[in-house]
């Protein structure tokens, strides 16, 4: 990531990324944010939940792996995972160069996600066919759509997978043209899906995807 928006970052929430330019011994967090300016706004927003969530959070490795956005944190509990687990899925749909909409490609093996315009026609998966069909009622514009899909399709995975409880969600959109989703659940892990899902979408636009003011 550019400078400029490395110490943005930091400027806007210090005490998570006080380790930023600690030893190399101590924290991976002295490399940096190691991806592309792309995920700026997703890590944005990442940052935004955890601070709010427990100031005591302190990052320690964030990279691309597999072209997907892996933030990794000190401490933390189900929420703070929900949040990272939920933004990697997120990044894989998201160019990590520009942030549009983008697909995985596969460059001789190095994974990386990449919008039309930056990547090649070499894509190893297209992730413009997540199954949105558990959405497509709410008749929300494209980008909210694979977001809210996301949720639903990630937190059915939980349950089946991971003994996680049932949810049910009320996702709608507000007059003031936000999108609102609620999940009628008191599990950690589903709250902080649910929060970096809304999060992330009302810094998009609902239909191209692309970020607002970006
Ligand atoms: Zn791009």
């Amino acid at each position: 990531m550019n400078k400029e928006l490395d110490e943005q970052l930091c400027q806007k929430y210090p005490a998570l990324y006080r380790d930023r330019n600690g030893d190399k011994g101590d924290t991976s967090m002295c490399w940096g944010f190691a991806c592309g300016d792309g995920w700026h706004t997703l890590i944005d927003v990442i940052s935004e939940l955890l601070t709010k969530h427990d100031p005591n959070i302190c990052a320690v490795q964030i990279k691309q792996k597999l072209g997907g956005l892996c933030f990794y944190h000190d401490s933390g509990d189900d929420y703070a995972l929900g949040v990272e687990m939920t933004a990697f899925t997120i990044s894989k749909t998201v160019c990590e160069m520009c942030g549009a909409p983008g697909i995985l490609n596969n460059k001789g093996g190095w994974l990386s996600t990449l919008c039309d315009e930056h990547g090649d026609q070499h894509s190893a998966a297209d992730n413009r066919d997540i199954d949105i069909s558990s959405v497509a009622d709410l008749r929300l514009g494209a980008a909210w759509s694979r977001l809210c899909a996301i949720l639903k399709n990630s937190a059915h995975w939980h349950t089946e997978h991971n003994g996680r409880p049932a949810s049910t969600f009320f996702i709608n959109k507000g007059k003031n043209g936000r999108l609102l989703i609620k999940a009628f659940s008191d599990d950690q892990l589903t709250r902080g899906m649910v929060d970096i899902i809304a999060g992330y979408a009302n810094r998009i636009d609902e239909h191209s995807g692309m970020v607002i003011g970006g």
